[in-house]
């Protein structure tokens, strides 16, 4: 394994040691459960306050907006379900808003989700990319309705690595009165997450996609914004989320997230000179290998580099790669002659 080439950090990322070191304490003598009064239960209790502090900072925002959850894609059920609901059809008599605004690019946590929403009774609008993979904000703009609750669009796609204009797209989130949401998992880390620079209302993100551990991520939600919490149980996250709070997890993705953010420009640049050599090569040899996603840097995530190499199907070259020890990734099943690779140190940073 320890020769393995690590082309796939979009998908996850290897634990950061000092993370885990953070973490270890949690998962065994500091094992109280954050909810019980004694003083065991109240360290755990003051780790998460901590970590909710430290999230807060880098992302500009109160701790109190914070609500931990078990990783982006419950963000971001929970960001479209909870507005849906809080918003959408808070009043079904007099005020439904019954209709979502996305992009056909999201990931699978936002793109099902809506469409279980369509199966409830939503109507969702899933606004096309351009040919560089970049949603337009005038597209954004005509789909919105009178009756639009809430708008969804990543950050950056997790697949072209196409960087997304989001501070546009919040000016027509501000201008229509409408909550924008922000699946950010593939830019933390890379790109800058505070919340009122960026405009957004809720942000999703997931801690293994920037050295943090599998299971735990977050969901930025502005004060203000009505939302229908959906996990029911406990008053944990101040009643917005039940259930014992993954001490150790959220203890990781606090550390993960305020390292992440102190080195994000070193990193950004080691990870773009990293692509744009592999890049290089990669053209150099093979001349009708074509790049997807946009070729404008500023558009495209450092760390993601997706191309094309006509002639052969993305999961036979993936599976060549492997037997030579290089994990790297495709694009999905409607892209088959896509073989991206995600680039990214394949250990902990040492930039
Ligand atoms: N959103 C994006 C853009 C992603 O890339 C991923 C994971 O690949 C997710 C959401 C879901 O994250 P998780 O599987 O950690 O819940």
């Amino acid at each position: 394994m320890d020769d393995t080439i690590y082309l796939d950090h979009a998908a996850t990322t290897p634990l950061d040691p000092e993370v885990l070191a953070a973490m270890l304490p949690y998962f065994t003598e500091r094992y109280g459960n954050p909810s019980s009064i004694y003083q065991l239960g109240q360290e755990s209790r003051a780790a998460i306050d901590q970590a909710r502090s430290a999230c807060a900072r880098v992302l500009g925002c109160d701790p109190g907006e914070i609500i931990f959850t078990s990783g982006a894609t419950e963000s971001d059920n929970l960001a479209l379900r909870g507005v849906a609901w809080g918003v959408g059809l808070a009043d079904r008599e007099s005020a439904a808003k019954p209709h979502i605004v996305t992009t056909a690019i999201e990931h699978h946590a936002v793109l099902h989700t809506a469409q279980s929403l369509e199966r409830q009774g939503f109507t969702v609008s899933y606004v096309a990319p351009d040919s560089r993979g970049v949603i337009d904000t005038g597209a954004i703009a005509a789909a919105v309705r009178p009756e639009t609750c809430l708008i969804s669009v990543m950050y950056a796609n997790n697949e072209s690595g196409a960087i997304q204009p989001l501070q546009e797209i919040a000016g027509v989130s501000r201008e229509r009165g409408v909550p924008l949401h922000t699946d950010a998992v593939q830019a933390a880390g890379s790109l800058p997450l505070d919340v009122d620079a960026l405009g957004v209302d809720l942000l999703s993100l997931s801690a293994h996609k920037f050295y943090g551990p599998k299971g735990i991520g977050l969901l930025y939600v502005r004060r203000g914004t009505p939302l229908d919490f959906q996990q029911k149980g406990g008053g944990q996250e101040q009643g917005r989320r039940g259930g014992t709070e993954n001490v150790p997890g959220i203890v990781g993705l606090g550390t993960a997230l305020v390292r992440a953010d102190g080195w994000r420009d070193a990193y950004a640049g080691h990870c773009a000179r990293l692509r744009d050599r592999l890049a290089d090569g990669l053209f150099a040899s093979i001349p009708d290998a074509r790049l997807n996603g946009p070729s404008d840097p500023s558009l495209r995530l450092p760390n993601n580099l997706n191309v094309t190499i006509p002639g052969i199907q993305g999961e036979t070259l993936l599976l060549s790669l492997d037997v030579l020890g290089v994990a790297a990734s495709a694009g999905s099943a409607c892209s088959p002659d896509l073989a991206g690779a995600i680039i990214r140190s394949p250990t902990t940073p040492t930039w």
